[in-house]
């Protein structure tokens, strides 16, 4: 019985292919392999991988719509491996339903946490049967969803309406990189466009949560993008 992950990589550059090929067969999955958009296309069609790493700079095709397409049909995570810097590149794929992104060059154990974070999280959503979990901890933190609390090493926090509407946006989908347009939505609705309405209130929360403010250990952010809750400390 072979009931290993199967993860479609796709990437046109022949030695980081194999290089992330190698690592990932040594952690235990099975890797099928497309050098282009096209490819990785039909494969994730003809295969349904539990995930796909997806390098945006192909050679037939933009990334972006490879994970379009696939995002038409299938809700497999996708996570989009991306050059340093592009970080407008990044915010169109999480806002296209990437699920995570990378950036090169990355290290090998930081790969593998965002991979089992993302399979993590489309298992939690196949679940979703039975009833979503009330409470949540990460570290010293505790949210209680029906008692509206936050406590952070038994003390609790005194939060606004909005902050705790941040948190608990950011818990629900604790491990992803959620952008800054997609929290401002979400929480403001569609009419606000103000960055500097969000970063007040992180910092806020933060002052809140955090021991060190300045160096967070449960909300990061990921510059240029937006705001990431670990799921383990
Ligand atoms: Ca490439």
């Amino acid at each position: 019985m072979n009931n290993k992950l199967l993860i479609l990589l796709v990437e046109d550059e022949i030695a980081i292919c194999n290089f992330i090929s190698t690592i990932l067969i040594h952690h235990d999955y099975n890797v099928i392999k497309a050098e282009k958009g096209k490819d990785a296309i039909s494969l994730a069609a003809s295969h349904c991988p539990d995930l796909i790493l997806l390098d945006l700079g192909l050679p037939d095709m933009d990334g972006i719509e490879v994970l379009k397409t696939i995002r038409e049909w299938s809700n497999i995570p996708i996570i989009v491996v991306s050059a340093r810097g592009h970080e407008r590149e990044k915010v169109e794929a999480l806002d296209l339903g990437a699920d995570d992104y990378i950036t090169k060059p990355f290290g090998t154990s930081e790969l593998l946490a965002r991979i089992r974070t993302a399979v993590r999280h489309s298992q939690k959503i196949q679940e979703d049967n039975h009833p979503e979990s009330d409470k949540i901890s990460i570290g010293n933190l505790h949210i209680d969803y029906n008692k509206r609390i936050v406590k952070v090493e038994d003390k609790e926090v005194h939060l606004t309406p909005i902050e705790y509407k941040i948190i608990v946006l950011l818990s629900k989908n604790v491990g992803k990189v959620l952008t800054h347009d997609y929290i401002m939505k979400e929480i403001w609705g569609p009419y606000i466009n103000d960055n500097q309405t969000l970063r007040v209130n992180m910092a806020n929360i933060r002052r809140k949560l955090e021991k060190n403010p300045a160096e967070p250990k449960y909300i990061i952010t990921e510059v240029g993008v937006g705001y990431r809750m670990v799921d383990e400390i």
